[in-house]
């Protein structure tokens, strides 16, 4: 977001209905900005198909359990990197600090759009961000990447099991898992985290692909590929779920 963004959403926020005009009209400014980002920078990324783009996730999360990154040269291209933005792909991921996309998929910076929230499911801010990262930045993947041992899908669990109640804003969290531990439960599962993390994925995997108006067109046109993942914490593997 631009200065001139953020400083008129803030005057927006303290006085809202003088400032309200000035507010949009800073944040077109913005929007226009980004949507006018150079062509190449946008071309590269809309040449990228949601296939493709999956293939090198794939490639690289063998070589990062396998131990073999590439080597990288992190000042390269950084010049460049200034002005523009590619990323090939958008990662829906939960925010444990043992699950890092960037490492796991052996990517690098400009590489992969990522939005992380404990418990890697869609809500407002992060469904805003994955439109920006399909719409303006051209990625035509989106993965939701879940995990075993997932504290938050557990923390659920426990909640639902015990009715128990957490602090702060923590059950704002629970209340956003607790269709996929509901579902996992009406499965049968023997293993209820592991059920219920992976239903968490497919859940948010459907709800970004219904999602409108932006990524269920894109979605419709082939214009946008949207799947699921589990990151193995033991052996470093995402399993496409
Ligand atoms: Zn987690």
């Amino acid at each position: 977001m631009c200065d001139e963004c953020a400083v008129g959403l803030s005057r927006y926020g303290s006085r809202r209905g003088f400032l309200k005009a000035g507010g949009m009209l800073a944040l077109g400014t913005c929007l226009s900005g980004l949507a006018s980002l150079p062509a190449a920078a946008k071309a590269l990324a809309q040449g990228v198909s949601g296939e493709e783009a999956l293939k090198r996730l794939v490639q690289g999360n063998a070589r990062y359990a396998a131990n073999r990154p590439q080597q990288r040269d992190f000042s390269a291209s950084r010049a460049a990197r200034v002005t523009s933005q590619a990323p090939f792909a958008s990662i829906l991921s939960c925010a444990d600090s043992r699950v890092a996309p960037e490492l796991a998929f052996d990517r690098g910076p400009g590489e992969l759009f990522v939005v992380r929230v404990a418990g890697n499911f869609v809500n407002e801010d992060g469904l805003a961000s994955l439109e920006y990262g399909a719409e303006v930045l051209g990625s035509q993947l989106i993965l939701v990447l879940g995990h075993s041992n997932c504290g938050a899908v557990d923390a659920t669990i426990k909640v639902v099991e015990t009715k128990a109640q957490l602090p702060g804003h923590l059950p704002s969290l629970i209340d956003a898992i607790r269709p996929a531990v509901l579902a996992a439960q009406k499965e049968g599962a023997a293993d209820l985290l592991k059920a219920a993390t992976i239903a968490n994925v497919r859940q948010n995997v459907e709800r970004l692909k219904s999602a409108t108006p932006i990524l269920s067109q894109r979605a419709a046109d082939n214009r946008l590929k949207v799947v699921g993942g589990v990151y193995d914490l033991a052996s470093g593997k995402v399993e496409l779920v």
